[in-house]
Order: structure tokens, then C-alpha cells, then sequence
């Protein structure tokens, strides 16, 4: 916070240079983290049943999860599951504050778990960072600084290409890759300014995305209360705060914190969380796992600074379920189950059938009437299909103008027919036909189509 007052007082950015200390914590958002790449940047090349394990193509509306295809149909499975996650989230930060931003976001994970890594291999410690800063356009600082910039570029580059593959899917990315630019020019643009974006955050904007711009972190404020575990300073046994002496060490009148400045100096988002809770705190820990070792050094229990909710700190209660966190967890059992119901009763494919606008009827020989269809067909299983559309009623029969063929999974097949209805059956001039998708001998779905012809009294 301080760093970021000074920022906001000078109008000049304050650069950070956090401490990295390797605590409880830090092991196992290092844990957490390694997981998370290795399924980030697998994730695309994974199939399940032939499909990807997840694809948002926002493009084709086309969406897939955990290789089940959702087509733009489905659309209000995806806003239904948008929901759940959204207030999954609002009950999660009324439970845990801002615990995501630290543990589980992407921005933070590749902020201090890849770039921050290999910034501090490249030019060093704190110090060594800051006099690297500080020092002229020399050799030693040109080739530093290139190399951190390639590097990151490079990095940069790699999550361009896996974030894309989300999007289009990694047979479509390896054509760009592979095929000349000039027949994919527009997703070679994609790629490239995706990569300066990645770069930009990563080299320069960093904790500003969490601090400025992120909207989550800015709601945080109205979401969390007494109730809420956060990352707090426990204030009443850390007060007077004051740097350890032998005058003052077994007098009773100090509290635990040493005013050491460690929790600072290891703040990614620069702020004192001594001040009290606040919007720039991602949760990340890092000040706990300083702080226990402090602690341990001066032969003090852990936790000065630890998961604590205000109550807990001030009224000395335990961590308890309120019912305010009992209402959201009731409403998210309910989207669940609904969710749940929608999915499993989806049918596995989906037929939509559209009389020809702007047709007449057609008087054909035998008596039938006969208007023309155009239909479509999607394949929303992970299995190749052949169908056929057969009128419900024997007396009606369809003639292709257009046949159906063997649709590959996650397919759409259009087809046009003729559908001939015998005169006799047509009353008022206009009726429904209704219409069987047959595949694999099973009636999959049956649709209405309308149909007109002459009126017979
Ligand atoms: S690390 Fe702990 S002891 Fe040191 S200043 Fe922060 S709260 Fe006080
Ligand atoms: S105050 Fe602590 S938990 Fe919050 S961002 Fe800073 S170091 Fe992380």
C-alpha cells in the first residue's frame, strides 16, 4: 500500500521488487502451480472420444467440455454453467476473501511462478535487481535485460499459441503453424498480438492487473465481512508493534510483530497487510510463510499474520458457516441439479427442419402436394452417425434433393427434401407433419414441420 500511495502521490509508478521466501505456503502454491501449467499447456492436445477436452470457440459457436460438444443450441447449458461458476465464486470470496487471485488465478500464477522465476535467474536477488536498475545502458545490463526480454517474449509466445488453441482448437493452430502466412494471415495476426498483450502484462504491467484493472478484485470489497477468512494481521497480539530489544523482551508491554518490514518486503502488491485488509491483498500468502519465520526465529508461535477473520481477530469466535454462505450454497445446489438435469437429458442430435420461404405448393402426380424442406443436423455425440428423416405417418412420404451422408462426431449436415402429403389429407390448407430422425434403428427426435397446400372442404 505505502508503495502504492507513493505511486499514487508522485503520479510515478513505485517498481516492485518483492522478496521471495520459500515457506509452507509458497511449497505448496509452487505445487499447485505446476499442475496448473502442465494442464494449461496440455490441455489443447488432450482428447477425449476424439474431441478436445476443452474448447471455447467463440467464433463458431462452437463449445466442447470434457470432449461433450455443445453447439449454439446448447448455449443456455454454457449461461446456466457461467452462473454456477460466477456465484461458485461469490461464495468462495464471502468464504475465503480474494484466496483465487493468489492460488488459482493465471494472471498471479505465471506472474510470480514463471516470470518472476526467471526474472530472478536472469538478473538476480532483490539487490542485485534494483543496482541492475539503477546502473547505465552498460554491456552487463544490455545483455541481461535482452535476454530477460527474449526469454519472456518466448514465453509469451508459447501461451499465445496454447491460449489460441483453446479458441480454434490445436488442429487449426498446427495449420497456422505449418501452412504459408498468407492463407491464415488472419490467425497469424491473432498469435502475435496475443504474444505483445502476454508480454506487456508479464514485463510491465503485472501487479497492476490485480491492483487497477482487475474488476474481481475491486467487488471483493462487497462480498467480504466479519465472517470472512482472509490473510489478516492479528493486530491485538502483534500490537504495540515495536523492533526487538533486550529492554523490552520479557516487560510484557510489547506485542509479537518486530517490526521487521519482512511482510512488506515480500508483498507482490507492495502493501502492509498491518494497515488492515485491503483491496490490493491477493491472498498469496507469502507474507504468512516471512512472518512464521520470523516468529519461529524469535521462539514465537506461528500465525501473527495468518487466515483470520475480522471476528476472529477481535471477538475471538471460530471460523463459522453463516447463513448468508448457507443461502448462496443453496442456490448453487439448485443451478447444479438443474444444470445436471439439462445435461443429461441433451439429446445426442439435433434436427431442425424450415420449409422453403417463398415456395407455393406443388400439385404432384398420384395426388400428393408437395412443398420443399431445408434441414439440418448436428452430431452432438462422439461418434460417427447415419441417419435418416422418415415421416411419422406411412401415407407421407419424403424425397430427397439433397440425401443425408454419414456425419462425423460434432458434425452439421444440411439436406433439402420434398415432403408429399396425399391431397385428401390436407383440410384447411395448412397442417403439421411430423417428422422421425432415425439413427441406428432409434427414433433420436421427432420435430414438426409445417406444411401448406389447397384448401378441401
Ligand atoms: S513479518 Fe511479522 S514480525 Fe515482521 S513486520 Fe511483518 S508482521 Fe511484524
Ligand atoms: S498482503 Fe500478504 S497475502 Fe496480501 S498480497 Fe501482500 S503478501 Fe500476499
Amino acid at each position: 500500500m505505502e508503495g502504492l500511495l507513493e505511486g499514487q502521490q508522485t503520479g510515478k509508478r513505485k517498481w516492485m521488487y518483492p522478496l521471495i521466501r520459500k515457506g509452507t505456503y509458497y511449497k505448496w502454491r509452487s505445487i499447485i502451480s505446476y499442475f496448473y501449467l502442465i494442464f494449461f499447456f496440455s490441455g489443447p492436445f488432450i482428447r477425449i472420444g476424439g474431441q478436445p477436452l476443452l474448447l471455447l470457440n467463440v467464433i463458431d459457436r462452437k463449445f466442447i467440455l470434457l470432449g461433450q460438444v455443445f453447439w449454439p443450441q446448447d448455449i443456455f447449458l454454457f449461461v446456466l454453467a457461467t452462473l454456477v461458476f460466477i456465484v461458485c465464486v461469490v461464495l468462495f470470496t464471502i468464504a475465503f476473501g480474494r484466496i483465487f487471485c493468489g492460488w488459482i488465478c493465471p494472471q498471479t500464477i505465471f506472474m510470480e511462478m514463471v516470470f518472476r522465476k526467471i526474472e530472478i535467474w536472469i538478473e538476480g536477488d532483490v539487490k542485485q535487481r534494483k543496482k541492475l536498475d539503477a546502473q547505465p545502458w552498460d554491456r552487463e545490463k544490455v545483455l541481461k535485460k535482452g535476454a530477460k526480454a527474449f526469454v519472456f517474449l518466448f514465453i509469451s509466445f508459447l501461451i499465445s499459441n496454447t491460449f489460441l488453441s483453446y479458441i480454434i482448437g490445436s488442429d487449426s493452430l498446427l495449420k497456422i503453424i505449418t501452412e504459408p502466412v498468407s492463407t491464415h494471415i488472419v490467425g497469424f495476426i491473432s498469435i502475435w498480438v496475443f504474444t505483445i498483450v502476454f508480454y506487456t502484462v508479464y514485463s510491465h504491467i503485472r501487479e497492476q492487473v490485480c491492483t487497477l484493472f482487475c474488476p474481481y478484485g475491486r467487488l471483493q470489497g462487497v462480498m467480504i465481512d466479519k465472517h470472512t477468512l482472509v490473510v489478516a494481521y492479528d493486530d491485538v497480539r502483534g500490537e504495540p508493534r515495536g523492533k526487538l530489544d533486550r529492554k523490552h523482551e520479557h516487560d510484557g508491554e510489547r506485542g509479537d510483530c518486530v517490526d521487521c518490514g519482512l511482510c512488506v518486503d515480500v508483498c507482490p502488491t507492495g502493501i502492509d497487510i498491518r494497515k488492515g485488509t485491503q483491496l490490493e491483498c491477493i491472498n498469496c500468502t507469502a507474507c504468512i510463510d516471512v512472518c512464521n519465520d520470523v516468529m519461529e526465529k524469535i521462539h514465537k508461535e506461528h500465525n501473527l499474520i495468518g487466515f483470520f477473520s475480522e471476528n476472529m481477530i477481535h471477538k475471538k469466535e471460530k471460523p463459522s458457516f453463516t447463513p448468508r454462505m448457507m443461502g448462496y450454497t443453496a442456490v448453487i445446489s439448485i443451478l447444479i441439479g438443474v444444470l445436471c438435469f439439462f445435461i443429461f437429458s441433451r439429446s445426442e442430435m439435433d434436427l431442425t427442419v424450415m420449409r422453403s420461404g417463398g415456395l407455393l405448393y406443388q400439385e404432384q402426380p398420384g395426388g400428393f402436394i408437395s412443398n420443399l424442406y431445408n434441414a439440418e443436423v448436428i452430431n452432438k455425440t462422439n461418434k460417427n452417425k447415419e441417419i435418416i428423416i422418415k415421416p411419422e405417418d406411412p401415407d407421407i412420404k419424403l424425397k430427397y434433393i439433397q440425401a443425408p451422408t454419414k456425419m462425423g462426431s460434432g458434425a452439421d449436415m444440411k439436406m433439402v427434401f420434398f415432403i408429399n402429403v396425399p391431397a385428401a389429407k390436407i383440410h384447411t390448407g395448412q397442417m403439421k407433419v411430423r417428422l422421425q430422425l432415425i439413427s441406428d434403428n432409434k427414433v433420436i427426435q421427432t420435430v414438426k414441420a409445417s406444411f401448406v397446400g389447397p384448401i378441401n372442404d
